[in-house]
């Protein structure tokens, strides 16, 4: 197996850097035939072009990009791969240049070091959201050459081998991070698994230590607890193999604590279940000694029949190859197997670079070999670049680039593939504030992935976005119920305070317009300056905001405008006597009705002048007059038939003013309330009051208290309403309606 540093013994500086012939030796020990002198060459340039730089450890710079030359011989790549490793960070961190590189390694290795650089440039922007923006761009640019990945890689690898000599617990969880979200499953994903683990337990190790420390002594406990069990199972798989005539390689194996603790997060799993098990693999020669291999073991002993897997027929996606079956074993255990061989073993460890080879005199990676095995695992890298490109699958993603440990993220993506990171059950409009507060006001709708969804649909990782903008700013009242985040709930309370004000200011102007109207003045707003004062207000637009309100009438402003008209002018609409409870019986006459009894308008109905009435007596409140259509009636239907009055509106109606309500549902549009009150104004009402009783995204439902003569002049006003192609429904309301505040 891998040599693997443990994350709890980490290497001292004081380390000795090994020397041009270690690496020449660990090259040489695979490609017999390798350009020596090369690497040789490389080896001086990088620690001559590093002199006088340290690693945080203090050890001298260019230990770590030996290192790095190392880890890709460990997988046995080509000189042009190990000398950029040895070459990675001269372009950046060094006097050297592209072109310096070039003349003395050639355009291969100038190139592999161009790219890895330009990766590095793109980590320094480390912020959180961008990381799997990162992801898209490394993908792009390795699937170009996969070599440079390989090389960020075992770059990220020994980083993070010797990441706890970084001083700042904050820089160490954020490279951590990166790593187990980013580097972690590109690993996987073109099959080098070897690092992929490592990375993983890495990662693990730097942002839980407590929990990567008690998964770790709890495996070494068990170790203990069951070695001569382990030891029998071997060699009584071992025998039963040899007796068969294959020759065979057992060997137990261990869960990494990382994928213990991803398995420990599922619900309903414990320790045991993971940890407790007997694991081994199983090599042999070829294939078809696999199925022997498995046909022994299952003869022998009884397997569990769900747990059987054949990834040698149907490999995964990255090329992983193997049998795996659990059976009930030796003393009874439950014993796992991966049976493979030395070769799919290789590919299960090493992915895309155990297909270099010798090909035509030159040690390069082999395509052919690739596809024998499976397929081209590069080519596998396409489909996640479309993903991140265009949508495409988003289990897909998933898999890929969420990682358990995270899993409350939601990444998506806007239609030109920028990332946007999100927390889980983020909705569209998250995602509209995310990209910018303004696309947030201005989005109508959205769709993901091609198709129109409600603005109120949990996004999913890997969904495009597309917001569908509106003209303009919408009063998105009722939206704060459809985002998660603070971003997004800050944004649109600020607007609904705004956009609610701004729509009462023009209401109120409109209203003080109409009020001037109706006394025969010409409005200007410099007329209002002894008015303000008056009113205690101190400017104009909080002077319309408290008319549109309802804080003041209009009656209350034309009277503090031209105080003393109201006297001298005498009757004006918002200034004649309402019918009221206390003057109801000016109004009303009718056979039966008692001169002098209390007489009171139903709130149920508010009849008008011109409403058909009727008088209900109820003992101790007097006469309570109702419209003949109102509700209430029918409550009364089965009382005596003296307690019904037939009423009558009298002529001196004409000369009052009544107020009735309106409700009206109109499209949630900027400007719509003033050309309601426009509207109402020109029909020769006058509004008095204005409730919201209802704002959702597209609508807004609210009544108007208007003053108007009778009943026909509410129908005109009704009518008038109807007109506007922004009113979905008015009517003259009856009831009273729950307001909101
Ligand atoms: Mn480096």
């Amino acid at each position: 197996m891998s040599a693997l540093a443990s994350p709890s013994a980490p290497a001292s500086p004081a380390d000795a850097i090994p020397s041009a012939d270690d690496l020449v030796a660990r090259v040489k020990s695979y490609h017999p035939k390798a350009d020596e002198a090369k690497l040789r060459r490389a080896y001086d340039f990088t620690r001559d072009a590093h002199e006088g730089q340290t690693r945080q450890s203090g050890a001298p710079y260019y230990s770590h990009t030996v290192e790095v030359a190392l880890l890709l011989a460990d997988l046995r790549l080509d000189v042009a791969t190990i000398c950029t490793g040895l070459l990675h960070d001269t372009v950046e961190d060094t006097e050297a240049t592209l072109n310096d590189l070039e003349r003395e390694f050639g355009p291969d290795v100038a190139q592999l070091v161009d790219g890895v650089t330009k990766l590095g440039q793109m980590n320094l922007r480390s912020k959180r959201t961008k990381q799997a923006e990162n992801l898209q761009k490394l993908v792009v640019a390795i699937t170009k050459d996969v070599r440079v990945l390989l090389v960020k890689l075992c770059d990220r690898l020994h980083n993070m081998r010797t990441l706890h000599f970084v001083a700042k617990q904050e820089k160490r969880e954020r490279i951590a991070r990166e790593t187990l979200e980013i580097y972690a499953p590109l690993a996987r994903r073109i099959g080098v698994n070897r690092v992929c683990v490592e990375l993983e337990d890495l990662a693990f190790f730097n942002l839980n230590p407590a929990a990567h420390q008690s998964i770790t002594k709890r495996l070494t406990e068990l170790r203990t607890l069951r070695s001569k069990e382990v030891a029998e199972v071997s060699a009584s798989l071992s025998e039963e193999l040899l007796a068969a005539g294959l020759d065979a390689r057992v060997f137990g194996r261990e869960k990494r604590p990382y994928s213990i603790w991803r398995k420990l997060e599922k619900k309903g799993v414990g320790f045991e279940d993971i940890a407790d098990i007997y694991a081994f693999r199983v090599l042999v020669e070829d294939p078809t000694d696999c199925y022997r291999a498995l046909g022994v073991i299952h003869q022998r002993w009884r397997c569990v029949p769900e747990r059987f897997r054949d990834y040698i027929s149907v490999p995964k996606p990255n090329n992983y190859r193997s049998l795996h079956t659990t059976i009930i074993g030796p003393s009874n255990l439950r014993v796992e197997l991966q049976i493979r061989t030395e070769d799919m073993e290789r590919i299960a460890e090493d992915g895309v670079a155990a297909h270099w080879r010798y090909k035509a005199g030159s040690y390069a990676f082999d395509p052919g070999a690739a596809a024998a095995a499976g397929g081209d695992p590069v080519e596998r890298l396409r489909p996640l670049m479309e993903i991140l490109n265009q949508g495409g699958d988003p289990d897909e993603f998933l898999e890929h680039a969420k990682l358990e440990m995270f899993a409350n993220e939601v990444y998506a993506f806007t239609p030109k593939g920028d990332l946007i990171a999100l927390p889980g059950g983020a909705t569209p409009l998250d995602f509209a504030f995310a990209v910018h507060t303004e696309l947030g006001h201005t989005a109508i709708g959205a769709k993901i992935n091609g198709r129109e969804r409600p603005l109120r649909t949990p996004l999913a990782n890997g969904d495009v976005v597309q917001i569908v903008k509106g003209g303009e700013r919408q009063p998105p009242a009722g939206w704060e119920d459809l985002v998660i985040t603070g971003r997004a709930r800050a944004a649109i309370r600020k607007l609904i305070r705004s956009s609610e004000t701004d729509e009462f200011v023009r209401i109120g102007k409109v209203i003080a317009e109409h009020a001037f109207l109706r006394e025969g003045k010409v409005f200007r707003e410099t007329i209002l300056e002894d008015a303000l004062k008056r009113l205690d207000v101190d400017s104009p637009e909080e002077l319309y905001l408290a008319l549109g309100r309802g804080q003041v009438t209009s009656g209350e402003l034309v009277e503090a405008v031209f105080p003393g008209m109201k006297e001298m002018r005498g009757q004006r609409p918002q200034d004649r006597d309402r019918i009221d409870d206390d003057h109801g019986q000016l109004y009303v006459h009718g056979r039966g009705l008692t001169p002098g009894v209390s007489l009171h308008f139903g709130s149920c109905c508010s009849p008008i002048p011109g409403d058909r009435i009727v008088g209900v007596v109820e003992s101790g409140k007097g006469v309570i007059v109702h419209a003949i259509d109102c509700e209430v009636l029918a409550a009364h239907e089965d009382d005596a038939t003296d307690s019904w009055i037939d009423l009558k509106w009298t002529p001196e109606t004409q000369n009052t003013v009544s107020v009735g309500r309106v409700t009206a549902t109109v499209r949630n549009e900027p400007g719509v309330l003033a050309e309601m009150a426009g509207i109402v104004g020109e029909a020769g009402g006058n509004i008095s009051d204005v409730k919201t009783l209802e704002r959702t995204h597209d609508f807004f439902t609210m009544s108007f208290d208007v003053e108007v003569f009778d009943a026909r002049h509410m129908s005109n006003i009704v009518a008038a309403l109807k007109t506007s192609d922004r009113v979905v429904s008015v009517e003259r309301t009856r009831e009273v309606g729950e307001e909101l505040g």
